[in-house]
């Protein structure tokens, strides 16, 4: 009898159904413009960043309130 073993084999299958979960790469909202204001650079949404290329935040060091905007006065 080959209709038991069947009945078992698709119930095994049943039982471990896989669903796909991540079906898309990860992606960020889409439409996103850069967080700079009066700026309207799309971003991409593979970026994970907030602003635009040019915009984008340097590298400075982490010091609390103490940027060097005034140097060069
Ligand atoms: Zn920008």
């Amino acid at each position: 009898m080959t209709t038991d073993s069947e009945h078992m084999r698709s119930d095994t299958i049943k039982g471990r159904s896989i669903r796909p979960r991540s079906r898309r790469p990860k992606q960020y909202a889409s439409n996103r413009v850069c967080a700079q204001d009066e700026c309207d650079t799309l971003i991409s949404r593979y970026n994970s960043k907030e602003f635009c290329h040019s915009h984008a935040p340097k590298r400075y060091p982490r010091v609390r309130g103490r940027i060097m905007e005034s140097a060069e006065a």
